[in-house]
């Protein structure tokens, strides 16, 4: 529903004065909410006979703050998405239940006083149970640290309760006086001495503090990003003021936490999926009031309530899980610069490959534009090679280059990363004599293969089935799998190099809680010497020890018809090579495909990310795409095909101002889960244009005699054109 209610304030409920984002539960046909206020007025256009009265005032410590509330609506008017569903979603589920709330105190872990005998255990945790002593170390050096900041780093319960038993550490309440924490707040032991790049960055952030500014820190992997935003937030903690650290996604990279736990001595509040109701509740409480100094979440957290926010901080912003893909498809690192904005205080972007329009518009001055050219410390920057496939003998996909490479380098007693983009043994099973293709009904696209379970799954719907004994159509039992993924890299991998200790990391083997941390852990213990993986693998981890990484299959992303394509490619492409030789050892980065002259590949690989870059930026000028025209995608699906495309074509019919319609056409996926699906792209010339025409386009949709018997979305800015 994209309308607002209104409620009276009974006489009873006047005193004090109802303020702007209280909390109350209204009626609401049979039912009873919670509603937000987030207008007044003393005056009604409405029968007032007619106008329900607000039940309860629920008048707790969860009332919104004017600020979010504003925030809230800016980011809805943004998205043209209902306000109330704006809220619904970015708010904790708790805060949305009638039922009282009732939090426990935070509880914090602290070290106990060492005396002799406690002194002694800790030593001989430093000999035998160095993860024990790790733990202990981290507990050490705060005064107070959360069991869920201990889990998010990959500690486990058992050891914390071992520490426990042997009287090593204690649990207390924190204290919770808000900005307590100014003292002593930083770890000087492991602070570094800025080179003089990331030192004029670390200034200019600092001059620009208490007002509006975005800047972009452009650095390739290693080259000090984190280090920069560590000392940039120094001056804004001493100031009192909270910081807000967005990254995207936490649980796959612990350590950058640990080293904003390691710098900061101070109260850090967390927000990520890994959390229950009531932790992300406690989350939204301390940064509300103020005795969180530092928020780190992932995109949602750029709704936590931060009355003293002093900066944003967006690592890895052109990664695309920043972007919502369902319903409110809002964009984390936009809505930020958004608020940065509404409260006139500085957000600085950071990444090693920045997404065109961050590109754009620090080349165009809107933005601060800071580079950091060299890898900090010591390490050198990986060689990309192209290997051509069409002039090698190719075994389970790997061709004799890459074995020769992969050989030398565990001989070397180093590691290998082996990226692969495929989840899953096979992308596709068929018969050898008839050719039957074992297809998901729903989706017209091929089932993929996942041996361990003996399954056939439809990653588009998640359809499963038990894979046929035979064929269905000829009875043939010469049924086999086609192409390649990560399940069948690893088994043949074990084949080819029975004498070392493969892993593989992608969503199917790290499903069960826990198991991402461990596997992580065991490869930086050199348990492992073959790494196989998918994007997971490609984010944020930090492998000392890996030298040789192989792209396997670079080539799907060329042909493909979405514009963004190729800079996705190119980013994820510079994203696995940073994997490579972070540490002293020189890494070298080698890439598989049957079209090695491809311009694209050629231009990135010799001329690297950034030419690669302003080639493509060009190129989209003259073809008047993103970042130079703004654009919309309606998208829509039914059950039958001819509703989607006469809906969409219906609201084509009159031109819009400053805007051109593109289609509608079928989706790159035509039919997913058993409804056909079909696209409508608004492009304009200037936001504004956009805006008006999509208000425009809202009131015909409302009028349209389809609009029930499709389903429809807007996606404003979108950037994946394939679903
Ligand atoms: P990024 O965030 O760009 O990947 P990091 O800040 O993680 O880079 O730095 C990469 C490595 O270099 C880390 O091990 C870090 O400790 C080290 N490093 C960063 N800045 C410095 C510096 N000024 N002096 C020495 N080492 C540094
Ligand atoms: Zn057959
Ligand atoms: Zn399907």
């Amino acid at each position: 529903m994209r309308q607002l209610f209104t409620y009276q304030v009974a006489e009873e409920h006047q005193a004090p004065t109802i303020k702007v984002g209280e909390r109350v539960v209204v009626p609401f046909g049979s039912r009873k909410v919670i509603g937000i206020v987030i207008e007044q007025d003393a005056e009604c256009n409405f029968d007032v006979s007619k106008v329900k009265s607000i039940a309860t005032r629920l008048n707790d410590n969860f009332n919104l703050s004017q600020a979010l509330v504003s925030f809230l609506q800016l980011c809805a008017h943004y998205y043209h998405h209902p306000v109330g569903d704006v809220f619904q979603q970015s708010l904790p589920i708790l805060l949305r239940k009638i039922e009282n709330i009732t939090l426990t105190p935070p509880m914090v872990w602290h070290a106990q006083t060492l005396d002799d005998e406690r002194q002694a255990l800790v030593d001989k945790l430093a000999k035998k149970a160095s993860k024990q002593f790790a733990l202990y170390q981290a507990i050490a050096s705060h005064s107070g640290i959360s069991w869920v900041e201990l889990r998010t780093l990959g500690y486990s319960k058992a050891q914390l309760n071992a520490l426990h038993d042997k009287a090593l550490i204690i649990e207390d309440e924190q204290v919770t006086s808000a900005f307590a924490w100014q003292e002593d707040t930083l770890n000087q032991d492991n602070k570094l001495r800025l080179s003089s790049e990331q030192a004029v960055i670390v200034s200019a952030i600092d001059a620009s503090l208490a007002k509006f500014s975005c800047h972009l820190i452009d650095g390739v992997t290693g080259s000090g990003k984190t280090e920069v935003y560590l000392q940039s937030m120094e001056n804004v903690l001493a100031n009192n003021q909270q910081v807000l650290v967005i990254v995207p996604e936490i649980g796959l990279t612990p350590q950058t936490l640990n080293r904003f736990e390691q710098r900061f001595n101070v109260p850090i509040a967390l927000h990520h999926s890994g959390l229950n109701d009531k932790e992300r509740l406690a989350t939204w409480l301390s940064a509300q009031q103020g005795s969180a100094a530092i928020v780190i979440g992932t995109r949602s957290a750029i709704f936590t309530p931060l009355h003293r926010l002093g900066l944003i901080i967006i690592d890895e912003e052109h990664d695309s899980s920043l972007k919502q893909q369902d319903s409110f498809r809002y964009h984390g690192r936009d809505m930020a610069i958004l608020r940065a904005r509404q409260l006139d205080i500085p957000i600085v972007l950071g990444s090693a490959t920045p997404s065109f329009e961050t590109l754009q518009n620090a080349l165009t001055g809107k933005y601060n534009y800071h580079q950091l050219l060299n890898r900090a410390g010591k390490s050198n920057k990986a060689k990309i090679e192209l290997v051509d496939m069409n002039q090698q003998q190719v075994e389970f996909g790997l061709s004799g280059t890459l074995k020769h490479e992969i050989k030398q380098t565990l001989n070397r007693g180093e590691q290998v990363l082996l990226f692969l983009n495929r989840r899953g043994y096979a992308p596709a099973i068929n018969c050898q004599e008839c050719h039957w293709l074992a297809e998901c009904q729903r989706c017209d696209k091929p089932f993929t293969l996942h041996q361990k379970v003996g399954l056939l799954i439809c990653h588009h719907c998640g359809d499963q089935l038990r894979v046929p004994p035979q064929c269905p159509g000829c009875g043939s039992v010469r049924i086999a799998p086609l192409g390649q993924g990560t399940e069948q890299l690893e088994s043949r991998l074990e084949e080819i190099f029975p004498d070392n200790s493969i892993v593989r990391i992608d969503r199917d083997s790290t499903r069960k809680k826990g198991e991402l941390a461990k596997l992580l852990q065991e490869i930086s213990d050199k348990k492992h010497q073959l790494l196989v993986g998918t994007q997971m693998l490609a984010k944020g981890h930090h492998f000392p020890d890996v030298t040789l990484v192989a792209v396997l299959d670079v080539d799907g992303a060329l042909f493909s018809f979405d514009f963004r394509a190729s800079e996705q490619m190119a980013q994820l492409l510079i994203q696995v090579a940073g994997r490579a030789g972070r540490a002293s050892k020189p890494g070298k980065v080698l890439v598989q495909s049957n079209y090695v002259d491809h311009p694209l590949l050629q231009d990135l690989v010799h001329n690297g990310y950034h030419h690669f870059a302003h080639q493509a930026l060009t190129e989209r000028k003259q073809a008047l795409l993103p970042p130079f025209t703004f654009q919309a995608l309606l998208r829509a699906d039914a059950n039958y095909p001819s509703y989607p495309e006469k809906f969409l074509r219906s609201l084509t019919m009159q031109p819009l101002d400053g805007c051109e319609f593109a289609g509608p056409v079928p989706a790159a996926m035509e039919k997913k889960a058993g409804k056909f699906r079909y696209h409508l792209i608004i492009q304009a010339k200037s936001r504004k244009d956009l805006h008006r025409a999509i208000l425009q386009l809202l009131s015909l949709i409302s009028n349209n005699e389809l609009q029930n018997k499709v389903r429809w979305s807007l996606d404003i800015d979108p950037i994946d054109l394939n679903w």
